[in-house]
């Protein structure tokens, strides 16, 4: 089998690669590369120039090739190699009429827990956003900021007290509305300090967060371990960072509890993998990163089929209603808050034949949040 053609299409505001041989089989994947999809699809073009005519099934091998034919790296090179790699993956599901994951050790559990996205501009709605997962079956929120969603042409402003005191208060009252029943995920999107970091985790571990996302800058490992060793509780982080390299560096520190590859930015389901047994040899757990679509989604419950250190899935909120499940042919089944791992070969996902006429292409603006004295702020 030879590869004889590579496509990338630009759907909604996500990224797909499909790499076609003379086989008659396609393979699909998606680049993770969220902010700089353009460059990732340049970067794709560029491994063309070595992908066509070789052979789809030594993947490990195009991986390293691609990964080292120059010492170019970061995240847009890594989702057009990790977007090459899951098609490469369903290409060999499909060749020999198995999911991916049984050619990656075979499943090691039924099913994959997920945890909803709550969003909105109001504690209300935050609130309501918890109760609505609860009553839908889930057992996990995330994506839930103790901060507000304010708009981003809102300039920001907070004193220290009313910032710590407003967030521990609100993490509270997520507990009290769904009570023990779900677990909290908060989601703090690289908005604090280290100092603030460990204010606010010792304000909300008596409502026991199943695991506190990103509190700080994700890039220095230090400062992410002075965090961890000054709380008590679990740090997830790992979304912007790429390599087994940069994984080991975060482990080795005991900077995180949960790491969040995204199979779709750190290397597709081949270097996931390997991602997943450095933590392992840690007693971290994998918490794959999922804001993408339903391509995404299916990459990262073949690694969750195949990893016994997975924890919980990313699952982003309406991927089972329209328009996003439009962008694929069908979804995978979600039941009281878990994704039943399929068994169709490869992926077990196709895009739907007109996907791309009917969601056209949405590139992101690019918006930035002031500080009430101008300066830029993260959110
Ligand atoms: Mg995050």
């Amino acid at each position: 089998m030879k590869i004889t053609a590579i496509d990338t299409l630009f759907i909604d505001r996500y990224l797909f690669v499909q790499v076609h041989t003379d086989a008659g089989i396609t393979g699909l994947g998606e680049s993770g590369a969220w902010g700089y999809l353009e460059a990732s699809a340049g970067a794709v073009e560029t491994f063309k120039r070595y992908l066509i005519g070789q052979d789809p099934l030594r993947i490990e091998h195009h991986w390293q090739a691609l990964y080292r034919w120059s010492h170019f790296r970061g995240a847009a090179i890594m989702g057009a190699l990790s977007a090459v790699d899951i098609a490469l993956w369903d290409i060999a599901g499909k060749h020999l009429g198995v999911p991916c994951y049984q050619l990656l050790g075979g499943k090691c559990r039924d099913k994959a827990r997920v945890y909803y996205h709550v969003f909105g501009q109001t504690k209300e709605e935050l609130i309501q956003g918890c109760v609505e997962a609860k009553k839908q079956g889930f057992t996990a929120v995330g994506h839930l900021t103790p901060f507000l969603d304010e708009p981003r042409h809102v300039p920001y402003f907070q004193t220290h007290a009313r910032k710590m005191q407003d967030a521990i208060d609100t993490v509270g009252r997520y507990r009290d509305a769904v009570g023990n029943d779900v677990d909290l995920c908060i989601e703090i999107h690289r908005q604090l300090t280290p100092a603030e970091a460990i204010v606010l985790a010792r304000g909300i571990e008596q409502f026991h967060p199943f695991f506190y996302e990103d509190p700080i800058l994700p890039d220095n490992f230090d400062a992410m371990a002075l965090v961890a060793q000054n709380i008590h509780i679990p740090i997830a982080t790992g979304e912007r960072i790429h390599t087994i390299y940069e994984f080991e560096m975060l482990l080795q520190r005991g900077a995180v509890q949960y790491v969040r590859p995204d199979v779709c930015m750190a290397g597709g389901l081949t270097h996931s993998k390997k991602i997943s047994a450095l933590a392992e040899a840690h007693h971290v757990g994998v918490v794959p990163h999922n804001p993408l679509s339903p391509v995404s989604t299916a990459a990262c419950i073949q690694l969750a089929a195949c990893i016994p250190n997975f924890a919980l899935q990313e699952y982003p909120l309406g991927e089972n209603e329209l328009p996003k499940s439009g962008i694929v042919k069908s979804t995978i089944r979600l039941e009281n808050g878990f994704l039943i791992i399929p068994d169709a070969p490869g992926l077990g996902v196709e895009l739907a034949e007109d996907a791309q006429q009917r969601f056209p292409y949405r590139p992101l603006p690019v918006q930035i949040r002031l500080h009430a004295d101008g300066s830029v702020v993260d959110q």
